[in-house]
């Protein structure tokens, strides 16, 4: 049996922060879902966090590392966001495996996703992912496109958006973050209140383990953190 300690004492420094974020924040820690990025772990690790550390929320960035693992999974209970740039050829073997794709981020994508969810009978929720720096070689659709494209999506039957997610840039000063955060922010709060009236909780996804503090204090309501959480020795 493989020690995973380190695992509990991680789980246990990071939900702390999450907590004191929070409250910094004046928000509740309840309001705040915690994903569980688990790209860098196999499946032993992930079924160790579920039954043990209440994990029930995991993210995925890759097709095949996810479809390796899944038969593994102890997945009664558990919730699999797909979380990384998707390929429209992949989108088949995923549909009827996640619960979530948080990364949606051009039309093509949308085309195929409504077309396989359509094919298994359901419907899939996603989050526009928003390139909040405007960077050229990252995925996300520009700010200032967000409203088109959503409206175009929004016309797709076997898809629910469900609220926006971003990744942001690489800052050496981490505080920097907060500008790119803010911005999603205002986009996350002009399609809840002007398009997302059908949707009870509308979601904001941002915060990785560097930063998730100033997520969490600009509005953040799912943070998606890896290392923090599975690196031993460190949370961070
Ligand atoms: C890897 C990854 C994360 C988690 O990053 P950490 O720095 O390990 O916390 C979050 N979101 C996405 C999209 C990722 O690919």
């Amino acid at each position: 049996m493989v020690n995973y300690s380190y695992l509990d004492d991680n789980f246990a420094a990071v939900r702390e922060e999450i907590r004191a974020a929070a409250e910094k924040a004046g928000r509740s820690a309840e309001e705040i879902t915690l994903v569980a990025v688990t790209k860098t772990v196999d499946a032993d690790v992930i079924n160790y966090v579920h039954d043990n550390l209440g994990v029930n929320v995991i993210g995925e960035n890759r097709v095949q590392s996810l479809l390796e693992k899944y038969d593994k999974l102890h997945r009664d209970g558990l919730k699999i966001h797909f979380i990384g740039s998707l390929q429209t050829n992949k989108v088949k073997y995923i549909i009827d495996k996640v619960d979530l794709i948080q990364s949606l981020d051009n039309l093509r994508l949308a085309k195929e996703i409504d077309k396989q969810a359509k094919k298994v009978g359901r419907v899939m929720d996603v989050l526009i992912e928003i390139n909040s720096a405007r960077e050229e070689n990252k995925g996300g659709i520009m700010p200032e496109e967000a409203e088109t494209f959503l409206d175009e999506v929004l016309k797709f039957e076997n898809i629910r958006v469900i609220g926006v997610m971003t990744i942001g840039p690489v800052c050496e000063d981490i505080r920097d973050l907060k500008k790119f955060f803010e911005e999603t922010y205002r986009t996350f709060i002009d399609f809840s209140t002007k398009k997302l009236h059908n949707i009870d909780s509308p979601i904001l996804s941002m915060g990785m383990s560097r930063g998730f503090e100033y997520a969490i204090e600009t509005g953040s309501t799912m943070v998606r953190i890896g290392n923090a959480l599975f690196r031993p020795g460190s949370n961070k």
